[in-house]
């Protein structure tokens, strides 16, 4: 029985290990998707602000076009207006110039603002740029080392299962379906230390009994409430 114990204890001791590395194995490769995210993002911050660079002027193109024809139009105007008859037909034609230049001063304030945020689009060039290049750096500067550790924490957390089959192979199987499903059903613990007079897995009060039997160590002890095995802590 001491013999099946220390093989179990030693079986938990790689399923410790087991856990650490599941740990890993979920955190290192969220890690590196970030850093490859991180690019990506900046990649669509500079796509995005050089489309509206792009836009922007287009705006300020167009209302420089309207201005100028807007003009020629006032022109050919002011050139009948030196022609014109009646009082009516003045007065229309004036209406007509006056709306033109009020427009055209509306384009010209809607230029000025279009150059505002022309200047703060050609700011923030600058600084998206400046975020794809440190978002490039620190893939460059950690993707090798991401990739290396995901591979050694699978070596490693293949070594602990080997290890842990191996041991096994020296239990009876029914004790072997125990613990598996103890691992599997109790947060990956099988075996616990008492903790006092308590199971150190679920905190349950061992009976004065079952303590004798676990100090005597020739019985396989399991928790009356979690079902976990239970090994004498020596250090108490
Ligand atoms: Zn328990």
């Amino acid at each position: 029985m001491r013999k099946e114990l220390e093989i179990l204890i030693e079986m938990q001791k790689r399923d410790d290990e087991i856990t650490k590395l599941q740990v890993l194995v979920e955190k290192l490769p969220e890690q590196l998707s970030n850093l490859k995210k991180n690019v990506a993002d900046a990649q669509q911050e500079k796509i995005d602000n050089n489309e509206a660079i792009i836009h922007n002027k287009k705006e300020q193109d167009s209302r420089e076009l309207l201005i100028r024809s807007n003009k020629e139009m006032m022109a050919k105007y002011q050139n009948q207006l030196l022609t014109i008859q009646t009082n009516k037909e003045y007065k229309a034609l004036n209406k007509e110039v006056s709306h033109l230049e009020k427009r055209n001063e509306e384009l010209e304030d809607e230029i000025v603002e279009l150059m505002e945020n022309y200047d703060e689009l050609q700011e923030k060039k600058r600084k998206v740029e400046q975020d794809l290049k440190s978002a490039e750096q620190e893939l460059q500067a950690n993707e090798k080392r991401l990739e290396n550790e995901i591979k050694e924490v699978e070596i490693d957390m293949e070594k602990f299962r080997s290890e842990r089959k191996e041991l096994a192979k020296g239990l009876p199987l029914p004790l072997v379906k125990k613990y598996v499903t103890l691992i599997k059903n109790r947060n990956r613990k099988a075996l616990v230390y008492n903790v006092g007079n308590c199971c150190g897995g679920c905190g349950f009060m061992i009976r004065p009994q079952v303590m004798v039997e676990l100090h005597a160590g020739e019985k396989i002890i399991f928790c009356e409430s979690c079902s976990r095995l239970i090994v004498l802590n020596i250090k108490e």
